[in-house]
């Protein structure tokens, strides 16, 4: 079993803390679990329910075939969609047993929940969502009110200590933002990490729940979270290696009375929204897609060819996430003004190489697919030794690198 005590809140300091304590059984382990914010958007927390813990913890429970036990009240509409839909889907996608949510009570609390948010991590997909939501075209009840920033694993999770000055750096660059597109901000925090350490997930597998147990924490505030889509609704299937394929179904499956999740840009892939998005000002002011900082503070491999110390520019211009962004504002013929954000001649020096990876790997992810059909719809150069280094990444030979050279590997 896992169990969850009954949630509560207290306040240390300039910060609010909403935690409940989490005894893993089969794991051995037993801790407290808290989500803080500033005391200025603590208020917000919702300990009526335990939401946001159950939601927490639901893929450490289904990897070990553990029940959860909650000590406290959980939303209604939460369990019956979890119970009918969600913990379904997870099993399926992940071939693991289904289990049971076992709460003290049901409720349907009445909240008077009344913010729109959305996560602001100035990559493309965020900036769709949030140029779209503050637009004049947007439907008065979906414009956003207020601004996220969770440090919930994209920027790694491994080596703590590098990961909170990774996060305080970015959250610098994304308060400047926030001010200056006049949104309120809110930084969340969770140690919700500790509790997959004894399981086998990686960043892609867990990212949407446990965004989305960062929301529920806070269903004073949210009537309506936008949460910017991964692919374009049109991708959707069940995926244990990358459930975001499944977000369209699983969104519904996680809000509660208070709180509706949403999937921001169903119809868009991140072409689409980069084509969109390009020519804003903001954009090419505060683009930020750069993963090394979770390559880097979580020991991953990257690619041969990057020199993790090497660059001045505020994106790596090496990693595979600067690289997909720079070849998709280079067929758009945008990459020039963003050359403060990007190392330009560094692109022109991988370019033929990545583009290998775009053609090598686009009938294996749609990522590279749509990709592939913007360089051709823009008729967008390929070398020939482009094609011919494609059949590396088409017969998996880059992982066999990996495998046995260990090459590339951060050792810091
Ligand atoms: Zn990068």
């Amino acid at each position: 079993m896992i169990i969850i005590d009954k949630p509560f809140i207290q306040t240390l300091d300039d910060k609010v803390y909403y935690q409940a304590h989490i005894t893993d059984e089969k794991a051995g382990y037993a801790n407290d679990c808290y989500y803080v914010a500033e005391k200025e958007f603590g208020k917000y927390f919702s300990d009526e329910v335990a939401d946001a813990f159950v939601i927490g913890l639901l893929l450490p429970a289904l990897q070990s075939n553990q029940d959860i036990i909650v000590k406290a009240a959980m939303s209604e509409k939460l369990y019956y969609s979890l119970s009918n839909t969600a913990i379904f889907a997870y099993s399926k996608a992940f071939g693991y047993q289904e289990n049971k949510i076992i709460p003290e009570q049901l409720i349907n609390p009445k909240i008077d929940s009344f913010g729109v948010g959305t996560g602001c991590s100035l990559g493309i997909d965020s900036f769709s969502t949030i140029l779209h939501h503050t637009s004049i075209s947007c439907e008065e009840s979906y414009k956003l009110s207020h601004l996220t920033f969770f440090n919930v694993g994209s920027l790694g999770e491994k080596n703590v200590d590098k990961v909170k000055e990774s996060y305080q750096k970015e959250l610098e660059n994304v308060k400047k933002f926030a001010a200056e597109i006049n949104l309120p901000l809110i930084s969340l925090e969770s140690n919700l990490a500790v509790f997959f350490s004894h399981y086998d997930y990686n960043f892609n597998q867990t990212h949407v729940i446990r965004g989305m147990s960062m929301v529920l924490s806070m269903q004073k505030l949210f009537k309506k979270y936008i949460y910017s889509s991964g692919y374009p609704i049109s991708e959707i299937h069940l995926s244990g290696i990358d459930p975001t394929y499944m977000e369209a179904m699983l969104l519904p499956a996680l809000s509660t009375e208070n709180t509706e999740l949403i999937v921001g840009g169903p119809n868009q892939s991140r072409t689409d929204k980069a084509r969109i998005i390009s020519d804003n000002e903001m954009v090419q002011k505060y683009l930020y897609v750069c993963v090394k900082d979770l390559v880097v503070n979580n020991d991953m491999h990257y690619g041969p060819w990057v020199n993790i110390d090497e660059g001045h520019t505020r994106n790596c211009s090496g990693c595979d996430k600067c690289l997909r962004t720079m070849v998709t504002l280079d067929a758009l013929g945008k990459l020039e003004k963003y050359s403060e954000l990007f190392d330009i001649p560094k692109y022109h020096k991988l370019r033929k190489l990545f583009m290998a990876k775009i053609i090598g790997l686009r009938n294996k992810s749609f990522v590279f697919k749509d990709m592939f059909n913007l360089v051709h719809k823009e008729s967008y150069k390929i070398s020939m030794i482009s094609r011919i280094l494609s059949l590396i990444y088409q017969f998996g030979l880059n992982d066999l690198y990996y495998r046995f050279a260990g090459a590339g590997k951060n050792k810091k």
